[in-house]
């Protein structure tokens, strides 16, 4: 069995319905996963373009929060839900060692 990755015609139905900014094909609070997707591959070489966009919407979502009273506003969760996964995934780098991390010279190794 393959896994067929969802083109583009199928993501790009998953577009905010406001107020509410949840997505109209799945419902669930937006941007939802195939959402995300379809903007990664649209700002792939782009990500602080994709940040800016998004941080745009993020405002929107809290002013039509606030206009229509539905509910408390947490702008920790508006950033972590619009903005917060849009960053590149950072390339694991080995951890220093405690000798390296405090400028501290290691012991010779023995011969
Ligand atoms: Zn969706």
């Amino acid at each position: 069995m393959s896994v067929v990755a969802p083109g583009p015609d199928v993501l790009a139905r998953h577009l905010a319905i406001r107020p509410a900014w949840r997505c109209r094909a799945c419902a669930a609070p937006w941007p939802c996963p195939p959402a995300k997707l379809r903007l990664r591959r649209e700002y792939a070489h782009d990500h602080a373009g994709l940040a800016v966009y998004l941080c745009v919407l993020m405002h929107d979502a809290i002013a039509d929060a606030l206009r229509v009273g539905s509910g408390e506003v947490d702008p920790a969760e508006y950033f972590a839900r619009f903005i917060g996964w849009t960053r590149p995934w950072p390339a694991r780098a080995p951890r220093p060692t405690r000798a390296e991390a405090t400028g501290a010279s290691s012991p010779r190794p023995r011969p």
